[in-house]
């Protein structure tokens, strides 16, 4: 996020993806030929594992090739209308350090870090000594099934004979990814994974995105975070006929580019201070253009924000707010948070806009008891998160002549990965899941305010 000098609005919302996969072995993904033969329920899939399949990953990826081959034995005819033919050319568990490489991989870069369908040979292969050990590391089981989920996503793209950007082919795959985890949840064949386990693994999305800055026009594109986790949830909501659609374009991939070098240099952050100060300013700003807009009323403004230090919290409705880091008071009509220890943890960990969004939710919540509406329930809080969309979008398009900011690369990722990890014991009753809660603001980003009502 950055301060901006106003000029004409030239932030037009632009299509942008998200990566997972990728390298040079992947590269040949728009230019598959040979649709293998229609041979339904042919091919045990993991007879063709090689590598050490007693590895507890690879044992984890084998019970995922299973359940992929027979999720689109059963979707594939009722997507594309033709019989699926299972992946059939091999599955590599690949230990990049052993010198050994897969078909299609020319080197240990290839590989190393990396999972990847390839096309020409009909064969997955993944990096089992350091990509699938470290995700599952960082967000659990059954991140390794969405990854995989993902890379058969692209072995769905050959059979269909999927044509267009790389980035495209990125976000589709994610979307089918997402089609397949949803059937995890409710059929669970294979894995049961629980709401936690499912945030946890759409945060693995936003580590694995590319780089805040980068073309989405790269053949290596993958899109934002932002971009990878809105196509999982359309695949995950509306199953794979909602990814059949994907072209070029549509769905928008959220192109930002760095657009001055000071922003650049700072990773797009901006400095702690400026967002405690000007955020609440901006906020305020937004809701007084919203609040008549929706309510036909004028909009009263909070009162000042509270920052304060959680050894000295203070007062709401005459009893101490010690506990909370981020709230926003009914009776008293203002937003207050520990400024002292959890917005510099958020800061440090997940940037500037991490700790805007999460100020945004509780003027969501604002507007919402201002409008006489409980701000005390589970979809009232969704709403907020909602609402924190909509002025990002607001801040995006630079469409309030009064407002001084406008988002940088990564921004849109700082958010959703603030709704999704940092939150207390007993928020996900209060507040809803994570995946909720990111959908939510999606929608405010996407569709604007009126989607959050
Ligand atoms: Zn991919």
């Amino acid at each position: 996020m950055r301060s901006v000098v106003k000029t004409v609005a030239a932030v037009g919302v632009v299509a942008l993806t998200l990566s997972a996969c990728g390298g040079s072995a992947q590269s040949g993904t728009s230019t598959t030929e040979s649709t293998p033969q229609a041979v339904a329920g042919d091919a045990p899939a993991t007879a063709g594992m090689v590598g050490d399949a007693s590895d507890p990953v690879n044992e984890i990826v084998a019970a995922a090739i299973d359940d992929l081959q027979s999720y689109w034995a059963e979707q594939f005819p009722a997507v594309y209308g033709s019989d699926y033919s299972p992946v059939s050319g091999g599955f590599y568990a690949v230990v990049p350090s052993s010198g050994d490489l897969p078909p299609c991989a020319s080197s240990a870069d290839d590989i190393a870090g990396n999972a990847f369908y390839c096309p020409s040979a009909d064969v997955v292969a993944w990096d089992s000594e350091g990509l699938l050990p470290d995700l599952r590391q960082r967000f659990g089981d059954f991140v390794i099934p969405v990854v995989m989920a993902h890379e058969w996503g692209h072995a769905i793209q050959a059979r269909a004979n999927f044509e267009g950007m790389t980035v495209t082919s990125e976000i589709q795959a994610d979307c089918f990814a997402g089609a397949w985890a949803a059937h995890a949840v409710s059929d669970a064949t294979a894995f049961d994974p629980s709401q936690a386990e499912l945030d946890s693994a759409l945060a693995g999305f936003l580590y694995l995105r590319d780089e805040p800055g980068s073309s989405a026009e790269s053949d290596s594109a993958h899109g934002s975070g932002f971009d990878r986790v809105s196509s999982f949830q359309t695949g995950f909501d509306g199953g794979p006929m909602d990814c059949k659609p994907y072209v070029d374009g549509s769905p928008p991939v959220l192109q930002l580019p760095f657009t001055s070098q000071s922003d650049a240099d700072r990773g797009g952050d901006a400095p702690l201070e400026q967002i405690i100060d000007g955020v609440p300013k901006d906020l305020e700003d937004y809701w007084s253009v919203l609040f008549p807009e929706l309510t036909g009323r004028p909009w009263e403004p909070l009162k000042p924000v509270v920052a304060f230090d959680p050894s000295d919290a203070p007062e709401c409705g005459g009893q101490s707010a010690s506990g909370y880091v981020l709230f926003y008071c009914v009776p008293d009509d203002y937003v207050g948070f520990d400024a002292v220890d959890a917005m510099p943890r958020f800061y440090e960990q997940g940037g500037d806009f991490a700790v805007a969004a999460l100020i945004a939710t509780q003027y969501g919540l604002a507007g919402m008891a201002h409008a006489g509406i409980d701000a005390d329930t589970q979809d009232t809080s969704l709403q907020g998160d909602c609402f924190a969309g909509s002025w990002a979008a607001s801040v995006l398009l630079q469409n309030r002549p009064t407002s001084g900011y406008t988002l940088s690369p990564g921004d849109l990722d700082e958010a959703i990965a603030s709704l999704l990890l940092f939150r207390g014991d007993g928020d996900e009753s209060r507040q809803g899941s994570g995946f909720l809660r990111v959908e939510a603001f999606r929608h405010g980003v996407m569709d604007g305010a009126q989607a959050c009502i």
